[in-house]
């Protein structure tokens, strides 16, 4: 049985926005969405949604195709 008292080792898990896999946070990049394109979060400071990917060549060769999804779901929000 897990303590539930503590939180000593916890680590949040994250999506990869590109394959989906549940990973370790510190497993995966950190990067939001500006108008100008994706920027990745190094500091982890900004207060904004962020998203998360896979340091692995697969998830940043993906990356694009979610990006234009992502904006084109954006622009229909607002339209
Ligand atoms: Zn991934």
């Amino acid at each position: 049985m897990p303590n539930k008292n503590s939180h000593a080792g916890h680590t949040p898990i994250r999506t990869c926005v590109v394959c989906k896999k549940k990973v370790d946070q510190k497993g995966l990049l950190n990067f939001y969405i500006m108008t100008e394109g994706i920027v990745f979060d190094l500091q982890r400071v900004l207060p904004v949604r962020k998203y998360y990917l896979c340091p692995t060549q697969d998830c940043f060769v993906g990356l694009d195709a979610w990006r234009k999804r992502y904006q084109k779901r954006i622009a229909r929000q607002k339209a």
